[in-house]
């Protein structure tokens, strides 16, 4: 009898461990959707922030408390875009999993080389890119090798599912090689075309596809249009015509519909990020979104 109540409580722990998915707490949508694409059934995944919300300035709410005192893994974009939250919900979860220098702490602006890396550097001033332009989720070759970082990471993890973590990983690629391929094609017009963006959201993006960026409605990043910036922006597209004006939808279009009727640009307005819009469903199609829209507003 009691062989039996052993065997049976072992077969109940290895079942409740075979089925135990790696608890992934993501900062933002983008990376959820990376992670939900190379864990598949082997993740659960919670996002700390929506498409509608401004990932630079988030409240540490005890409800994100309480889901980063869960994870497992923690996955964010880095490069001090969380500066204003993250290490507050570190402090105060007390999970020891998830620490800096942890295997449960993943960067993604930490696995490839940024650009913008500011020579110097005045946190007074407003500005929060200390460490070079974190919006590394916009250059899709820089999301292959983060994508492939988040493989290997997810294997160390939960290395009974690794051959899953590779499968997947593999199966991602050779859609997102494709995509690139097709993107590439479909945005060779854009090249040379001049816009003027609200905050550094599209500098990968935009270096990628060889669109020049005239003007920033933000002074410095973070900090909102000012009259007196907009009056100098104005200045600046007067001999230097830009083809149109971006801001991600969770932005306030305020100062990009002033400039936009002082200037006769057209202003586009972008999903940052998966869940942005009804068709953004994922990084593909985000992608798709995003690079058909610019075309068309571009035209
Ligand atoms: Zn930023």
């Amino acid at each position: 009898m009691k062989l039996v109540i052993t065997l049976t409580l072992s077969l109940m722990l290895m079942t409740s461990q075979a089925f135990a998915k790696v608890n992934v707490f993501a900062c933002e949508p983008e990376w959820q959707a990376l992670v939900q694409a190379i864990g598949g059934e082997h993740v659960k995944t919670y996002s700390a922030t929506t498409a509608y919300q401004d990932p630079h300035h988030i409240e540490a709410r005890p409800s994100l408390i309480a889901k980063t005192r869960r994870a497992d893994l923690l996955v964010c974009t880095g490069a001090e875009l969380e500066i204003g939250w993250l290490p507050l919900l570190l402090r105060k979860s007390g999970n020891s999993d998830v620490q800096e220098s942890e295997l449960g702490y993943f960067l993604a602006a930490s696995q490839v080389e940024r650009i913008e890396v500011p020579v110097e550097f005045d946190r007074s001033q407003g500005d929060v890119h200390a460490s070079g332009n974190p919006h590394v989720s916009w250059d899709p070759y820089r999301l292959q090798s983060i994508a492939q970082a988040l493989s290997k990471r997810l294997q160390a993890i939960d290395p009974d599912n690794s051959q899953s973590y590779q499968a997947k990983l593999s199966k991602f690629n050779q859609k997102w090689t494709a995509s690139i391929k097709r993107w590439e094609s479909m945005t060779a017009q854009l090249a040379g075309k001049k816009v003027i963006v609200y905050h550094k959201n599209w500098s990968y993006l935009l270096k990628w596809l060889g669109v020049e960026v005239i003007g920033d409605l933000e002074p410095k990043p973070g900090l909102p249009p000012t009259s007196k910036h907009l009056s100098h922006l104005l200045s600046v597209t007067r001999g230097n015509t830009p083809d149109s004006i971006l801001i991600a939808n969770y932005q306030d279009d305020k100062g990009a519909k002033w400039l936009s009727g002082k200037t006769d640009t057209p202003v586009i307005r972008l999903p940052y990020t998966v869940g942005g819009s009804d068709k953004a469903t994922d990084l593909f199609a985000l992608y798709d979104e995003v690079l058909s829209l610019l075309v068309k507003g571009n035209e």
